[in-house]
């Protein structure tokens, strides 16, 4: 008889383990607590517009074609890609911006309009952050965090000093011009930290940045959602939505089972693709691996407050991806990791993507994704969501130089309070815990309870870390150990 196998939760992570499970022959079921699938890669509807919840980055894409290869497949074969160009605009000021666009050599052309001889530098940072890419991307990150020997091969020792300097430090060694570093220091807060606290070692993104390019899958990223769960459904996976799992069931400290909508399912193994925090508040507290203090002293990635507003009107000035960098982000960053506040000018990226893909929007309108990042854990209210939308929206006004509060047909607002009632996200988290030194590889919870067999964990919040290509990574390496173990026991 085939193994049976319980999922919880149908993020990126989850669907990716579900399909490696699938296709080695057990059968698989996922448990959702929410109506739609996707988890924060979901997607509102409304009035003719598609938003993107949660991501709205495609990079990376060397690894969505890896994660399709494992199955004889493409992305082609399941959504369309593009590459943006533009990739971004980045604003400093009134009417004042920089365009990163589709290549590095016209990338360096905007550096040296910037700051005579920063190309010169910045081939050289391109060249390094290629190498780690090569050496992280290729091979480290594919490893399961479960001995710190996964990092040391010859070329991780070679670059043993990257693990001890920090990002901050090598761009502004290099980089004197703020902007410029800035720029270079954006790619990091992927990772969920301050550039001053990821290693140097993480520059690799500013490759997947600058060397490779930012891509848009058609109709949105949830087009990508839609095809792993079709490559799911056709490996045998079965999907139950609306079914939050209220309990994990051991017997003598082995996972065989969940309860869900007062229901128990039994299984051989169970997999959760939930938050790691929330998983293991389903175990009884003498199975729990990490304490509350634990959490409480990680660095989270932060929170966000995220607008998803209908334009009656086609905007001017800016791009599918622009950011506002017009304030201090030090002063920022403060509220969002060491002193948790509200903050008072934020820094906040918008996105268009009607600008690229007419199906976003209705024609001649604009359909807008705002995003604040927040430290998670703040208060959140319907007064405190409406007074950042004006402050943000009168500034993106002034440095556009456009009206666009007379042409909002709607908005709808999503913070910290429905990121906990929506993924149970410990304290609101948007997308997990960050990578930093002592956050990563070996260091981050493990994706194999300690303390009861048979159970397992996937997602930003275990190896390798936050974002779509890491919780792809971690779909598979979570499989992989359940693999390993059940062909040992058969
Ligand atoms: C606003 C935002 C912007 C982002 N931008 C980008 C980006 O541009 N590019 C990028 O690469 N990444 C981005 N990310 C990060 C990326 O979206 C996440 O890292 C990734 O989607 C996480 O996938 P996951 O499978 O780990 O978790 P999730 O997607 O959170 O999936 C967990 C699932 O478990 C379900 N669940 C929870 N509790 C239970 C329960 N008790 N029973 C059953 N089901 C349960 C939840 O409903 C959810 O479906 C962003 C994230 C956010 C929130």
């Amino acid at each position: 008889m085939k193994n049976t196998i319980t999922i919880l939760g149908s993020g990126f992570s989850s669907l990716a383990s579900a399909c490696y499970l699938a296709k080695s022959g057990y059968d698989v079921t996922i448990f959702e607590k929410n109506s739609t699938i996707g988890g924060r890669a979901r997607q509102l509807k409304k009035e003719g517009f598609i938003f993107d919840i949660g991501p709205t980055w495609y990079w990376m894409p060397d690894v969505f074609e890896r994660f399709f290869n494992d199955f004889n497949k493409k992305p082609s074969d399941y959504y369309q890609l593009e590459k943006l160009n533009p990739a971004y605009s980045v604003y400093f000021d009134v009417n004042d911006y920089i365009t990163i666009e589709d290549s590095i050599e016209k990338i360096c052309k905007a550096f040296e309009k910037e700051e005579v001889g920063s190309s010169r530098k910045l081939m050289k940072f391109i060249d390094q952050a290629k190498d780690n890419y090569n050496i992280a991307i290729k091979d480290l990150v594919y490893n399961p965090g479960v001995s710190p020997l996964e990092l040391v091969n010859l070329d991780t020792i070679k670059k043993l000093n990257q693990f001890f300097s920090t990002i901050k430090r090598d761009v502004r060694k290099e980089f004197k011009n703020n902007r410029l570093a800035q720029i270079l220091e954006f790619p990091v807060l992927f990772l969920g930290a301050k550039p001053s606290k990821t290693p140097s070692f993480y520059n690799f993104m500013n490759y997947a940045d600058f060397g490779i390019g930012t891509f848009h899958p058609k109709k949105g990223m949830y087009q990508v959602i839609l095809g792993i769960e079709e490559l799911a459904k056709e490996l045998g996976v079965k999907i139950k939505l609306n079914s939050p799992v209220e309990k994990i069931i051991t017997h003598k400290k082995n996972a065989i089972g969940v309860i869900s909508n007062g229901e128990s399912f039994y299984s051989d193994i169970v997999l959760s693709g939930a938050d790691y925090h929330h998983t293991e508040t389903l175990l009884d507290s003498n199975l729990r691996q990490y304490t509350e203090k634990y959490w409480n002293n990680k660095t989270f990635a932060p929170s966000s407050l995220l607008f998803y507003v209908g334009f009656d009107k086609k905007l001017k000035n800016v791009n599918h991806h622009t950011l506002f960098f017009d304030v201090d982000f030090d002063k920022h960053a403060q509220d969002i990791y060491d002193k948790p506040n509200w903050p008072d000018e934020p820094l906040f990226y918008a996105s268009f993507p009607s600008i690229t893909d007419s199906s976003s929007a209705p024609d001649g309108k604009e359909a807008g994704i705002f995003l604040i990042p927040l430290a998670p854990g703040l208060e959140d209210t319907p007064e405190l969501r409406e007074l950042y939308f004006n402050k943000i929206i009168s500034r993106f006004e002034k440095l556009t130089t456009q009206n666009v509060t007379d042409s909002i047909l709607f908005k709808e607002s999503f913070c910290v309070n429905d990121f906990v009632k929506d993924y149970n996200s410990y304290k609101g988290n948007a997308y997990g815990m960050a990578n930093t030194l002592l956050q990563t590889a070996f260091l981050r919870p493990k994706i194999k309870s300690s303390k009861v067999k048979n159970l397992y964990f996937t997602g930003q919040l275990t190896v390798p870390g936050p974002g779509v290509p890491p919780s792809l990574i971690s779909g598979k390496l979570s499989s992989e150990l359940i693999i390993k173990q059940l062909s040992r026991q058969n």
